[in-house]
C-alpha cells in the first residue's frame, strides 16, 4: 500500500529493511537446521517447531517477536527445526483464505509430529484450536493475545502463553508527569474487535483513575474521517493511538506504527502508544510492549517445554514484556525535559554524542587525525614562515653589505631602476653615477690592520650617507669604493655634484676618538634615464675613478672616452710588469750626483727604465704607479735594489767613494720586510752599507709615524742612510728631519728650475741649506740643468748637486768606463 502523503515514506524504506533483516533470521534457522542435520543426524534428535503467525511477512509487531524468537538458535543445543509459516489471515480474513491454508498445511505436514507449536497473535492460535487433526495434542505456546485466550483455545490442553497488555496506567502516569497540564486525552482505536478489547482496557484503567482531563474516544473505522478534528485539537491534549486502523474503509488496515505516523502527520500534539516499533514513527513513548522481548519469553517458556515441563502446568504470562523507550526527537520537539523521565528509561533516535562512550575511539581517532592535521598545517605554514623570513634574511645578505648595512653591488639594478623610475623629466635630466675609492686604502689596511681599515670604511659610509641628496642612492660596491647614483638636473648639476665630491672628505674622520685624514678619487659616468646601461656607466665611472686615483689627493674626474685609451695602457703596463720584472726588462740608469767642490761623483741615483715591447718607454712615475696599485711594487723595489747593487760593485773602489741612491716607494715602507730584505741583499751582494742611500718621499713619512721610525730606525742600524726625496713639495716639515733621523735631502728641482729668477725660491734654498747645515745635513739639489743655477746653488752652500748639466741618467755600461770626474766651472 502507498500514502500520497510524504512523511510515510520514510517509515516505508524502514518497514522495508526490518522486512529483509525477518527473512534473514528466518533464512539462517533454516541453513542452521541443515548444517547441524548433517552434524548430529544420528546422536540427538532436532525438536521440530512449527511457527505459526498471524499476519504476514513483514508485520513490524509479529517481525519483532520473530526476531526474538530467532535468538534462540544462538544458545541452545540441539538446535530445533524451525517450520514457519504466515497464516496472513489479517489482511485476507475470508473463509476462502482460511481453507487454502487449511489445506496447504494439510497437506505439508500430514506426515510430521511437531514437539511444539508457537502461536502469534490471535489467529494463529485460534487456527491451532480448530485443527486438531492437524497438530493433534502438540504443546502451543502463544503470543500477542489481547483478550481472554480462554475464548480461543478451546479444547486445547497442553497450551500456554503470553498475554498482551498495554500498560496503559504506567504509561499514563508517565504521560501525565511529562505534561502537568494535560486537559484531555483523546484514544483512537479501531473500529473493530480489537479495538472492543483494546478499549475495555482502557475503560479498566480509567476507571481507577481519579477524575481528571476530559476523555474522549474516537472509534475511527477510517483514518481519513480524523484527519479534520486531529488538526483543530487544541493544546494541552494528548492521543493514545492503539490498534489497526485502515486509511479508508475496506482497504488493508495500516500497522499500528503506521497509524501512529498518520496521525503524528496532522498533529503537533503528544501522541502515546503500546507498541515499541512505534516508537521513532511519532510517538513520545513510555512503557511499550516489546515485540522482541515477547519473542524472547514465548522462546525461554518453548524451551521449558522442551526440556519436560507439561505446558498446561505453566502459567499465562499476564503481564506482557515492556520496554521503557522514549523517542529523543518527540522529547525534544516537546521540550520535554529528560530528567522527567521514568528511571531506566532507553533514548532512541538520539542523535550521536560524540561523547558517548562508543564513539569514544572513532573520536580520539577522528581527534588524532584532526590534531595530526593541525600539526601538520602548522608546522607548513612555521616551516614557511621560516623558510620566507630566511629567504628573506638570504636576500638581504645578499643584497646588503654586513659592515655598513648599505645595499651592495647586487642591489644596484634596482636602484637604478627606482632612480629612473623617479627621474621627472626623461628628455632632459640624466643620472650620474658617481664611484668613489678611497685612496691608499691597501696601504691603510696593511699599516693599521683591517679591523682599522673597516671602521675607516663604516665612517666613510656615515659620511656619505648624510652626504646624499634625497634623490640619491647610495652603495657599498667593494672593499674600499662606494657608488653613488644621482639624478642630475639643470645645466650645473654635474658641477655642483663634483664641487660635492671635493668637500666630502675636507674634514677628517673621527675614529676610536682620533681625526683620521683620508682622500678619496671620484669617478663619474652620466648617462640619459632611457637608454642607461649599468654595466657600461659602472665601467666608466671605475675608469675615470682610476684616473682620478693618479693625482692622488681628492679628485673628481668626470668619465672621458679618452680614459678607455689610458685605463687600457695602464692594463697593459699591470699585467707586463711581471714578466718585465722577470725577464729583466727593466732595466737601471745611474744619474750621478757630483760634488761640486771637487768636482768628483759623490753618488749615483738609481733610475727605471722600462722600454716596453709595445708601448715603447714608460716614463717610470707612470709604472711605478702601476706597480703600486697592482701591488707588485715591492717585487720591483726588491729587483731594483738587488740590481742596482749589484752594478754599483765595481765603483766600491772608487777613490771618491760614490754612494749608491735607490729610490723607495710610499708602500715599500709599510708593506714589505724592507730592513730584513735589505740585510739580504747587502749580504749576498757584498754591499758595504754605509755606501748604501735609500731615497724616500715625503709624504711616506705621513701615514704612520711609528711604524716609519721603526723601519726606518731599523734600515739605519744597518748602516744604511736616508734622504729625504722632492723635500719643499710635500708636507715639509722641519721637524721630522730630526724625528727621522734623516742623513741627506734632495731639495726638489722645482725649486731649482727658476731659482735665477725667483727670490722665492731663493730664500727658499737658501733657509733649507742653513737649517740643513744647522742638522748637520747634507743637501743635494736636483734638476741643475744650467751653469748659473750651479753656481747659485754652490754660492747658497748646496755643494752636491745633480742634473741634466752633469749628466743624464745613463746605464751601468756607461759608467763602467771610470768616467768619475767632471768639469766645474768655478
Ligand atoms: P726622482 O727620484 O726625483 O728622480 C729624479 C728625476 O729627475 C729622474 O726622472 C731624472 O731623470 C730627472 N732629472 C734629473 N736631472 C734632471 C734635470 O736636470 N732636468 C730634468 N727635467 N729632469 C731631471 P726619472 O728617471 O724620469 O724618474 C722620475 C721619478 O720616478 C723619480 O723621481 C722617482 O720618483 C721615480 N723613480 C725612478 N726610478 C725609480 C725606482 O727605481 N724606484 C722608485 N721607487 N721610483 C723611481
Ligand atoms: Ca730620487
Ligand atoms: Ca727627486
Amino acid at each position: 500500500m502507498l500514502f500520497v502523503f510524504p512523511h510515510l515514506h520514510a517509515w516505508q524504506r524502514r518497514d522495508r529493511l526490518l522486512r529483509k533483516f525477518c527473512i534473514a533470521t528466518c533464512m539462517l534457522g533454516l541453513m542452521g537446521t541443515c548444517s547441524s542435520k548433517t552434524e548430529s543426524a544420528d546422536l540427538v534428535k532436532r525438536p521440530e517447531i512449527l511457527i505459526l503467525l498471524s499476519y504476514h511477512l513483514g508485520h513490524s509487531w509479529e517481525d519483532r517477536i520473530l526476531s526474538g524468537l530467532s535468538e534462540w538458535q544462538n544458545n541452545t543445543k540441539p538446535i530445533p527445526v524451525f517450520h514457519t509459516e504466515w497464516l496472513d489471515s489479517k489482511r485476507y480474513p475470508d473463509q476462502n483464505q482460511y481453507s487454502n491454508i487449511r489445506n496447504y498445511l494439510m497437506k505439508k505436514y500430514s506426515n510430521r509430529n511437531f514437539d511444539l507449536i508457537l502461536t502469534i497473535d490471535d489467529n494463529a492460535l485460534e487456527f491451532v484450536a480448530r485443527n486438531h487433526q492437524i497438530f493433534g495434542d502438540t504443546p502451543v505456546v502463544f503470543s500477542g493475545i489481547n483478550g481472554n485466550p480462554g475464548e480461543i483455545i478451546g479444547n486445547l490442553i497442553e497450551v500456554t502463553g503470553i498475554l498482551e497488555r498495554f500498560d496503559l496506567s504506567r504509561t499514563l502516569h508517565t504521560a501525565y508527569s511529562l505534561h502537568p497540564n494535560t486537559k484531555k486525552l483523546i484514544f483512537i482505536t479501531p473500529h473493530d474487535e480489537v479495538g472492543v478489547g483494546i478499549r475495555r482496557d482502557i475503560d479498566t484503567v480509567m476507571t481507577l483513575e481519579p477524575a481528571g482531563p476530559i476523555i474522549e474516544h474516537w472509534i475511527t473505522p477510517e483514518l481519513l474521517t480524523i484527519k479534520e478534528r486531529l488538526i483543530k485539537q487544541e493544546e494541552d491534549t494528548l492521543f493514545f493511538v492503539l490498534g489497526a486502523i485502515p486509511e479508508k474503509r475496506g482497504q488493508t488496515p495500516l500497522e499500528p506504527e503506521e497509524v501512529v505516523s498518520y496521525v503524528h502527520f496532522f498533529t503537533d500534539l503528544p501522541i502515546y502508544t503500546d507498541l515499541d516499533t512505534s516508537v521513532g514513527k511519532g510517538t513520545v513513548g513510555g512503557y511499550m510492549n516489546s515485540g522482541l522481548e515477547t519473542g524472547r519469553l514465548q522462546a525461554e517458556i518453548a524451551r521449558r517445554i522442551l526440556a519436560g515441563e507439561q505446558a498446561s502446568k505453566i502459567s499465562y504470562i499476564r503481564k506482557t514484556p515492556l520496554a521503557l523507550i522514549f523517542d529523543y526527537q518527540e522529547l525534544k520537539r516537546l521540550d520535554l525535559k529528560k530528567n522527567n523521565l521514568p528511571p531506566g528509561s532507553v533514548i532512541i533516535n538520539e542523535p550521536a554524542s560524540i561523547f558517548d562512550s562508543k564513539y569514544r575511539a572513532s573520536l580520539i581517532g577522528f581527534s588524532s587525525i584532526i590534531l595530526t592535521l593541525i600539526v601538520c598545517v602548522a608546522v607548513l605554514v612555521i616551516r614557511s614562515r621560516i623558510l620566507a623570513e630566511r629567504q628573506r634574511a638570504l636576500r638581504y645578505q645578499a643584497t646588503h653589505d654586513d659592515l655598513t648595512g648599505l645595499p651592495n653591488r647586487h642591489d644596484l639594478p634596482p636602484i637604478v631602476q627606482q632612480i629612473v623610475r623617479n627621474t621627472k623629466n626623461m628628455e632632459r635630466d640624466q643620472i650620474a653615477l658617481v664611484m668613489l675609492g678611497l685612496n691608499r686604502f691597501k696601504l691603510l689596511n696593511n699599516t693599521y690592520g683591517h679591523t682599522f681599515g673597516d671602521m675607516v670604511v663604516r665612517a666613510v659610509a656615515e659620511r656619505l650617507k648624510y652626504w646624499c641628496c634625497e634623490n640619491e642612492k647610495l652603495s657599498r660596491f667593494g672593499g674600499d669604493s662606494f657608488v653613488v647614483i644621482s639624478q642630475l638636473q639643470g645645466k650645473d648639476a654635474l658641477k655642483n655634484l663634483s664641487i660635492r665630491c671635493e668637500k666630502l672628505l675636507n674634514s677628517p674622520l673621527t675614529i676610536n676618538g682620533q681625526h683620521i685624514s683620508v682622500s678619496a678619487a671620484f669617478g663619474i659616468s652620466i648617462s640619459n634615464p632611457q637608454q642607461l646601461n649599468l654595466e657600461n656607466m659602472l665601467r666608466e665611472a671605475d675608469t675615470a675613478m682610476y684616473e682620478a686615483k693618479r693625482s692622488g689627493n681628492t679628485h673628481v674626474v668626470p668619465f672621458d672616452k679618452r680614459l678607455y685609451e689610458r685605463s687600457a695602457r695602464q692594463f697593459e703596463i699591470e699585467s707586463t710588469l711581471p714578466d718585465a720584472i722577470s725577464n729583466c726588462e727593466i732595466k737601471i740608469y745611474y744619474q750621478p750626483i757630483i760634488n761640486t767642490q771637487h768636482g768628483c761623483i759623490a753618488g749615483f741615483e738609481a733610475l727605471a727604465r722600462w722600454n716596453h715591447p709595445k708601448l715603447g718607454a714608460i716614463p717610470p712615475p707612470e709604472f711605478i704607479l702601476a706597480a703600486t696599485e697592482s701591488g707588485q711594487i715591492s717585487k720591483l723595489t726588491q729587483y731594483i735594489l738587488r740590481k742596482s747593487c749589484e752594478a754599483f760593485l765595481p765603483h766600491i773602489s772608487n777613490p771618491s767613494a760614490p754612494y749608491l741612491g735607490v729610490n723607495i716607494s710610499v708602500s715599500d715602507i709599510y708593506t714589505a720586510n724592507l730592513p730584513k730584505f735589505l740585510d739580504e741583499v747587502l749580504k749576498e751582494t757584498g754591499m758595504p752599507a754605509s755606501r748604501l742611500v735609500l731615497e724616500v718621499t715625503e709624504d711616506m713619512l705621513l701615514h704612520d709615524e711609528k711604524s716609519a721610525i721603526d723601519v726606518l730606525s731599523k734600515i739605519r742600524a744597518l748602516g744604511v742612510r736616508i734622504a729625504i726625496d722632492d723635500f719643499g713639495t710635500g708636507y715639509s716639515s722641519m721637524g721630522y728631519l730630526s724625528k727621522y733621523q734623516v742623513h741627506i735631502i734632495k731639495i726638489d728641482r722645482s725649486f731649482v728650475t727658476n731659482i735665477i729668477t725667483s727670490s722665492q725660491d731663493q730664500k727658499i734654498v737658501r733657509a733649507i741649506s742653513s737649517m740643513a747645515r744647522d742638522l748637520e745635513l747634507s743637501i743635494i739639489t736636483e734638476g741643475v740643468e744650467t751653469g748659473q743655477q750651479s753656481d747659485l746653488l754652490r754660492e747658497m752652500g748646496c755643494l752636491l748637486q745633480q742634473g741634466y748639466l752633469f749628466s743624464k741618467p745613463q746605464p751601468t755600461e756607461y759608467w763602467s768606463k771610470e768616467k768619475n770626474t767632471f768639469e766645474i766651472n768655478k
